[in-house]
């Protein structure tokens, strides 16, 4: 698929997967093949931690332990970003909502009240990369924004433990290299900008074990409740390779 494909219905997709399964990837190469937008939580909740906002140093100490971010705060985070991106609108002809305070507050906002109806213009395509993580944050979710595609990349733990022991990032840009199959041409250097690469501190081997507990733990209600609701589609593959293009067919399928 070369030129970007502009969808005929507004999608507006989650995309669920163990970390590491590639849903950094898959999301950047659906930007680039169909006319959309991505959230991605964890990148939120990391540039919170780069500048130092009351919710970033409330969330550095659970992200570097690999434990989850409390759903009050994610789910405030996430629906004041679909809001102030536009993608959402609020209905005032509503009265009764859902609060969306406790991370507007941590943010310095005001606390709100409100409901939001999701904008139908294709072209508000979206996809949602990380969020939501629990049953919780999706009831949450769907009491505001009727979220219409649920993607479950179904990728080996073997897989995954492979990936994450060789992942580097030039943090500023979020370029992610692997030292297998995706090395940087200097180690250890950014490409494009000639500075160093990092590993991220919840790749560690202790905390990553963590995070693939505690995801598992916390995502197979959420897969059950979207499966219950008839959203839920899985992809099984052993690479992002393997998965894109099945992906890409299925939403022409369903939005094209
Ligand atoms: P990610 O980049 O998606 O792997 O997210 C990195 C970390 O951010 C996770 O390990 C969690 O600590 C936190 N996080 C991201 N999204 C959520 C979410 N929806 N709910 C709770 N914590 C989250």
């Amino acid at each position: 698929m070369n030129a970007v494909t502009k969808l005929r219905k507004a999608m507006r997709l989650i995309l669920v997967g163990p970390p590491g399964s590639g849903k950094g990837t898959q999301s950047g190469r659906l930007l680039s093949h169909f006319q959309m937008s991505a959230i991605s939580s964890g990148d939120l909740l990391r540039e919170n931690i780069r500048e130092k906002t009351p919710l970033g140093l409330e969330a550095e100490k659970i992200i570097r332990d690999g434990g989850l971010v409390a759903d009050d705060i994610m789910v405030g985070l996430i629906i004041g970003e679909l809001s102030k991106r536009g993608w959402v609108e609020s209905r005032s002809n509503l009265s009764s909502g859902v609060t969306v305070s406790g991370a507007m507050e941590m943010l310095g906002g005001t606390p709100k009240t409100t409901r939001l109806q999701a904008c139908e213009a294709p072209s508000s395509s979206f996809l949602l990369d990380g969020f939501p993580r629990t049953k919780c944050q999706a009831k949450r979710l769907d009491e505001q924004v009727h979220m219409n595609f649920v993607v479950n990349l179904d990728v080996p733990s073997d897989v995954i433990l492979e990936r994450i022991a060789g992942r580097m990032v030039h943090v500023p840009s979020g370029r992610v290299y692997n030292t297998g199959w995706n090395p940087p041409r200097v180690p250890g250097i950014d490409d494009v900008t000639g500075e160093p690469l990092t590993r991220r501190p919840d790749d560690c081997p202790e905390a990553f074990a963590h995070r693939l507990k505690v995801y598992y733990e916390s995502t197979f209600p959420l897969l059950e409740h979207y499966d219950k609701v008839g959203l839920l589609w899985t992809v099984k593959g052993n690479s992002s390779d393997e998965i894109t293009p099945v992906l890409d067919e299925e939403i022409l399928k369903r939005f094209g």
